[in-house]
């Protein structure tokens, strides 16, 4: 889960480091009034979980309260797109409004977990700002990888090599010290995958400032990171996963047509390949789960039907824990409440899959029940090539449209 900058620079203030005063504002006024309560210059900052910001304008610096009224009415609103973002962008909802920092140099800051040493890295670069992927192609030599033993932590050692690296003044070793040491922490006890400070900034006065914090703690911890779970910002994601999400249902929107029904991420990953070798394209990844029960179905089965791109369901459930007559419930319920006008196709395998296959019969829905994967992919092939098919007469015309 990723963290808003302010929302990350709040956690490492509560941990003792020292960061610019900030406030955040939801309107364009707001900004305007704490602007002048902060002092000049200030920096408007667009809160979107993307980085890039500053190349595409969402960061604003600002001499007086009358500048910060301008941008700060062009900043709310504006779909913000960076080099991160899609092509449309994310709106700016919310804008921080910080005092701005003198800054003399930029540097490159991040912890994060390597996957081949098996340990929490710091990587460091005397060139942060903004294009620092560009750094590590050009110059990889100017970007330091510093492992950390996990068993014995952050230690004085790695400070030496990070100052002589970075080039920092040696007069401040404590400072540097206490900043990397906070920083090690955090990471460890917010279970994050990544803590970045692009840039950390050394000011005109010799200080470190973090300017710009990153912060994404793993989803697999937020059941003890509840704090961090609570700053969760719905606004930005897709309100079809939120609501799966609030199911307990794992619901992930893709490009394709074709929307489909498992349950068992292994299970799910395989129909996402049949759904190809039918020729179509996934609408989604959906998988019940092992716990789920004729309701969670039938939210999970509205959800689906409601995506407009989708022109097949295919339900594929392997009955273990999860009985097929309690999945058919679901799909049955779901289905005679709404008006389903594409093909859908259940394969039932499993625990009770007989008494499953008998509801569905009984239900009088317009539903294909197919025995096996072969027959599976050939109905839905049949379904898409249907769909395809010259429009008919019943469709109007082009002059119409
Ligand atoms: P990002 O583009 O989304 O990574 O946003 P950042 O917060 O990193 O800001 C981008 C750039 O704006 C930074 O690299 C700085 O050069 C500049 N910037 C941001 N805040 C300040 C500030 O307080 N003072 C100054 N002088 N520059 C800033
Ligand atoms: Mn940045």
């Amino acid at each position: 889960m990723r963290l808003h900058e302010y929302q990350g620079k709040e956690l490492l203030g509560r941990h003792g480091i020292s960061l610019p005063e900030a406030r955040l504002a939801y309107f364009p006024d707001e900004a305007w009034l704490h602007s002048m309560q902060i002092g000049f210059p200030s920096v408007l900052k667009a809160q979107i979980l993307a980085g890039g910001r500053g190349k595409a304008g969402g960061v604003r610096i600002c001499q007086n309260a009358d500048e910060v009224r301008r941008e700060a009415a062009d900043l709310f609103g504006r779909s913000l797109a960076t080099k991160q973002t899609a092509t449309e962008g994310i709106t700016v909802r919310k804008v921080l409004v910080e005092k701005a920092v003198d800054i003399r140099r930029e540097l490159y800051v991040s912890l994060s977990l390597d996957r081949e040493l098996v340990c929490p890295v710091i990587v460091v670069c005397p060139e942060g700002g903004a294009d620092i992927e560009s750094v590590g192609i050009a110059q990889p030599e100017k970007i330091r990888k510093i492992p950390v033993n996990p068993y014995t932590g952050y230690s004085p050692f790695h400070t030496r090599e990070i100052s002589a690296f970075l080039g920092l003044d040696p007069s401040r070793r404590d400072k540097v010290h206490h900043l990397f040491e906070t920083l090690y922490r955090v990471f460890m006890d917010y279970d994050c995958l990544l803590l970045e400070l692009n840039p950390l900034a050394v000011t005109v006065d010799g200080d470190l400032v973090p300017v710009d914090v990153k912060m994404d703690v793993d989803d697999n911890a937020l059941f003890r990171q509840r704090n961090v779970a609570r700053m969760r910002d719905l606004s930005e994601q897709d309100m079809d996963e939120n609501e799966a999400r609030f199911y307990g249902l794992n619901f992930i929107k893709l490009r394709g047509t074709v929307g489909c029904m498992v349950n068992g991420a292994g299970l799910a990953m395989a129909t996402m390949d049949f759904v190809k070798m039918a020729g179509g394209d996934p609408a989604n990844f959906l998988d019940v789960g092992g716990v789920a029960t004729p309701e969670t179905i039938a939210h999970g089965f509205r959800i689906l039907a409601r995506q407009k791109q989708i022109r097949a369901i295919f339900v594929n459930i392997f009955g273990g824990i999860v009985r097929c007559d309690k999945v058919a419930q679901g799909i049955a319920d779901a289905a005679r409440s709404l008006e389903i006008s594409v093909p859908v196709i259940i394969r039932l395998s499993g625990s009770n899959v007989a008494e499953g296959v008998g509801l569905l019969k009984s239900s009088g829905l317009n539903i294909s029940i197919v025995s096996d994967v072969q027959e599976a992919t050939r109905t839905i092939a049949a379904a898409l090539a249907a769909e395809t098919e010259p429009a008919g007469a019943e469709l109007p015309g082009e002059e119409e449209r």
